[in-house]
């Protein structure tokens, strides 16, 4: 019989819900027990693949090519639980699920309703991850615990219980316990009140995570057990962690957490497995070198719009035992100051994945002078299509180069719509979208980082290097690295006779873990390490255009 956990969250949003989630997913694993994750977001829109990154911050994409809240980007780099779409739904997929039956007249003639049609679907969907070779599914449901829109969520984890037995079920709520300077005093008044909410609606939460920024004393504890009706010991200091989010897992051991779970549970486990984790903070906290990235984006100051991209680079850093600070750079600020004023001392420069022209010259700008410095360059998706942009003006000489979705009438259109997107017009899902295989040819870079020829990468574009132009790039140092399985498609490009200049079509960051680095991330980031101990340091290259 499958064990549900049902994480909820009170007080404040960014609570750290997703890393929490993410990090019991791990400990349950890592005592030998097989995991499901799965998040529930309360808003209406069916996926988060249309919205703004400011919004909403990066939107994850899985293997099988659906487009999913951030949070499973945690549970992907914490845990080894394998997800699909249905690890994700939001109202608006719940609902449009439900329409779609009552058009089918499988209602036969009754009211639809909130309670019981919407709450069945959700828990339908929360029952579907369960199955004979699943010991635990753990869902996380998005928002705040008296939000409006995330009642039938509340709900529906409510009455679940009833149907699966309560003994198959735990609820864990993660609460704030904010430190009143001017009371000079933790407080947990708040939390009672969320607790309130949730006994309310008929929700007994068995476990208690309080986040706070100071130690939780035990009189605090004490009061929070009485108010909110759970034993003492199942209230969970989560300290803010400043140093780093993969140290939370380690923290939430120390309380206890792990072992409450599979107590309560009634859960037969291996012991906790966490050397190569703790090898792993080690090596995060004793770094021997220090480096700086330049990640150069249309929404840099936006702090998860590249989460991801963030990790993935830090992941990168742990295996090269290098401490890396990242320059969020705003592509629009270099179109106005220059690139020398932005870039200058860092060493390496990131152009991560992006829709829409704003800031696109920035990023042309940005990549030219990773070009011409020899300074280690990593394009993703745009990045790689404002690559191929920049060297088309700049090396090959064709000046108004472009891609088609800054201007249609572009004399050069070395970027232009794949073929099957010509007669699409619907936004949401329709990208090229999830793992595709790709072929990495001989004598490249990207063969080099991967150590093999065959790969699996995931993607979500429009637009691709246009073929037409191949020879022409080729011709001037500009090498094709990897194609789709057909060969039709540009998958990867790089620049000969440059320390580290590779860019791809598909998303690497996706795929990065901090306990296996991505190939790529891995090669760009010992090439700046290289290069800020001067190892490979070269002079200024001398094959664009405007200097011969
Ligand atoms: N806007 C570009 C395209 O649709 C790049 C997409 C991306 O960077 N994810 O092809």
């Amino acid at each position: 019989m499958t064990k549900h956990i049902f994480v909820t969250g009170g007080v404040v949003s960014s609570l750290g819900k997703g890393l929490t989630s993410a990090s019991i997913g791990m400990l349950l694993e890592r005592r030998g027990l097989r995991v499901r994750m799965q998040k529930l977001d309360p808003y209406i829109n069916v996926d988060p693949g249309t919205m703004s990154p400011y919004q909403h911050g990066e939107v994850y994409v899985l293997d099988d090519g659906s487009e999913t809240d951030l949070d499973l980007g945690h549970y992907e780099r914490f845990t080894n639980s394998p997800l699909t779409r249905r690890c994700n739904y939001t109202t608006g997929q719940i609902y449009l699920r439900v329409i779609e039956k009552e058009r089918r007249g499988e209602f036969l003639g009754k009211t639809v309703q909130v309670i019981p049609h919407i709450t069945n679907e959700i828990k339908n969907c929360i029952r579907q991850l369960g199955s004979e070779d699943v010991d635990v599914v753990i869902t996380e449901i998005g928002g705040t615990v008296g939000d409006i829109e995330s009642q039938p969520f509340l709900e529906a984890i409510r009455q679940f219980s009833l149907d699966a037995g309560k003994e198959n079920c735990l609820y864990i709520h993660l609460t704030l316990v904010p430190f009143l300077k001017v009371a000079g005093e933790l407080k947990t008044k708040p939390t009672q009140h969320s607790v309130g909410q949730l006994r309310q609606i008929g929700i007994q939460p068995d476990i208690l995570i309080c986040r706070t920024e100071r130690e939780l004393p035990t009189a605090e504890k004490e009061k929070i057990a009485l108010f909110c009706n759970v034993p003492v010991d199942s209230v969970i200091e989560e300290r803010d962690k400043d140093f780093s989010i993969y140290e939370v897992p380690l923290s939430l051991v120390e309380h206890g957490l792990d072992s409450l779970i599979v107590k309560k549970l009634g859960l037969n486990t291996n012991t906790l497995e966490l050397d190569d984790w703790r090898d792993l903070i080690h090596r995060l906290r004793n770094p021997e070198t220090e480096i700086s990235i330049a990640v150069v984006g249309k929404y840099a100051e936006h702090k998860d719009a590249y989460k991801s991209i963030y990790e993935a680079i830090d992941h990168a850093g742990m295996e090269h035992h290098s401490q890396i600070r990242i320059g969020r750079i705003q592509s629009e600020e270099i179109e106005r100051e220059g690139p020398e004023r932005l870039l200058a001392g860092f060493d390496g420069i990131l152009v991560p994945g992006g829709f829409g022209e704003r800031g696109t010259e920035g990023k042309v700008d940005a990549i030219r002078w990773a070009r011409k410095r020899n300074i280690p360059f990593l394009g993703i998706c745009l990045g790689m299509q404002c690559a191929v942009i920049e060297f088309a003006r700049n090396v090959v000489g064709l000046e108004a180069a472009n891609s088609t979705e800054f201007d249609k009438d572009t004399p050069h259109p070395v970027i232009c719509l794949l073929d099957e997107q010509q007669n699409i017009t619907d936004k949401g899902g329709t990208m090229r979208l999830g793992s595709q295989q790709s072929h990495v040819r001989l004598g490249t870079r990207a063969l080099e980082c991967y150590g093999q020829q065959e790969i699996s990468e995931r993607h979500r574009h429009r637009y691709e290097f246009n073929n037409v132009y191949q020879q022409q790039f080729d011709a001037h140092g500009l090498v094709v690295a990897a194609t789709s399985e057909n060969d039709s498609l540009v998958e990867i490009i790089e620049v000969a006779n440059h320390p580290f200049f590779v860019a791809v079509q598909f998303h690497p960051e996706f795929k990065s873990k901090p306990t296996a680095a991505h190939p790529l991330f891995s090669g760009f980031v010992q090439a700046a390490v290289r290069r800020s101990s001067r190892e490979s340091y070269s002079a200024e290259s001398t094959t664009d255009i405007s200097n011969r």
